[in-house]
């Protein structure tokens, strides 16, 4: 580099010496081998703790075998956005079929559970309404509020008081539309919305209601049909966001509610309009994961047995992993390093878990955060119970 632009980037230098200097800088690792209990990381084989791979579909037989029939008759690609030449009979057919697992009126899909949001929120909220989001909302949620003109709130993660507080505030000043939204199962604590109270605030404060349920989906309801089904919400929550990247295994996004919603973001939704469809492969292989979900909840049963079985063990240890009540398992540990620190022993031990600091949580709050899979079984997970047993002594965590 010239040292002219040596001098103009010197900012990026400080900023990243910044991160190396309190622990916040990522190592982001390769991995060399499918997705699954056990994966080749770096070149060593390591048990999996970290992927959203909840049901194991990322790496089905069943699924690899619908991308592949989609190369040989769509070939790979999609060659232009959904509004144009983009939308395949396979795109369609997905659009449906998610429409009926989830049991509402339409759903329309997306690349991706973070274009989801950026579709919905600038889109139907304007200037003049008003936004009210949890505190601990996904960043694709807090970028998509970023885009919109309307005035925005914050409530205490989870607290429906200060949600109604909000509410009550934005009744004396008058907005047109109000629209409250709130992740489904928070990603960092694995919590879980108070979305029964969410609902009955927002139908007395004729409010729209918004839940992203990215990982909910595959994992709560009957067969894992997410957050709504799992309250017995149906028809009382105006819009959900999914994604196709977690549970189902591959990647992309949808937008799930009520018809008139998703009819009018075909119409305007940026994302939508201005960024291709998703491919082939990928979209054949979604819906064979909607084939494998709707024809049994095995994987998901074993998905929560799981859960269940690591939980109880890691809390016996005396580790703190904190309010979750999904397969999400955060191992709170406080300051940055020490996670980066206990997360690279684990490695050393043969066990993949991913330390988790600021800003994806905020300071003081780093983890561990383990992600539990079907694909697991009881050895494996007695293997990184060890693991985190010896290592969580060396460190004096537990
Ligand atoms: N919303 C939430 C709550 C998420 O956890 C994630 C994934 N980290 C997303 C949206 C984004 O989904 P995708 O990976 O499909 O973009």
């Amino acid at each position: 580099m010239s040292t002219h632009a040596e001098e103009k980037l010197q900012f990026l230098e400080e900023r990243l010496k910044e991160l190396r200097e309190s622990g916040l800088y990522t190592h982001i690792r390769t991995v060399q081998s499918p997705q699954g209990a056990w994966i080749v990381v770096d070149g060593k084989r390591v048990l999996n703790f970290c992927s959203n791979n909840y049901l194991g579909l990322a790496n089905h037989p069943e699924m690899r075998r619908a991308a592949v029939e989609a190369i040989e008759r769509y070939g790979v690609g999609p060659a232009a956005v959904r509004t144009i030449a983009g939308t395949l009979d396979l795109h369609l057919k997905l659009e449906e079929r998610l429409a009926r697992f989830k049991r509402v009126e339409a759903v329309l899909a997306l690349q991706s559970g973070f274009n989801a949001n950026q579709a919905v929120i600038p889109l139907l909220m304007e200037k003049g309404d008003l936004i009210i989001s949890d505190e601990l909302n996904h960043a694709s949620i807090i970028d998509g509020v970023r885009l919109s003109k309307a005035d925005r709130a914050i409530y205490r993660h989870g607290d429906v008081d200060d949600l109604r507080t909000r509410l009550e505030e934005a009744k004396q000043k008058g907005y047109r539309n109000v629209m409250i939204i709130t992740d489904g199962v928070f990603s960092m604590d694995g919590d879980v919305a108070p979305l029964p109270q969410i609902v009955e605030l927002a139908e007395a404060y004729g409010a729209i209601v918004m839940v992203d349920d990215a990982h909910g989906e595959g994992v709560l309801g009957e067969g894992g049909r997410g957050i709504v089904d799992h309250f017995g919400l149906h028809g009382r929550v105006d819009i959900e966001i999914g994604t196709l990247s977690k549970a189902f295994g591959v990647v992309g996004g949808y937008v799930a509610g009520r018809a008139i919603i998703i009819e009018y973001l075909r119409q305007r939704a940026r994302p939508f309009l201005f960024s291709s469809a998703t491919t082939p492969p990928d979209t054949a292989a979604c819906l064979a994961a909607v084939d494998i979900l709707e024809r049994s909840t095995e994987l998901v049963d074993r998905l929560w047995e799981n859960t269940r079985y690591f939980k109880a063990q890691m809390r016996e240890m005396g580790f703190d992993i904190g309010q979750s009540e999904t397969p999400i398992t955060p191992v709170m540990l406080g300051e940055a390093k020490l996670a980066q620190e206990m997360s690279a022993r684990l490695f050393e031990e043969g066990v993949f878990a991913q330390a988790i600091g600021y800003p994806t949580v905020p300071k003081g709050k780093a983890r561990i955060r383990v992600m539990i899979s079907a694909t697991h079984s009881r050895e494996d997970l007695d293997y990184g119970l060890r693991a985190f047993e010896k290592v969580g002594k060396e460190l004096e965590v537990i």
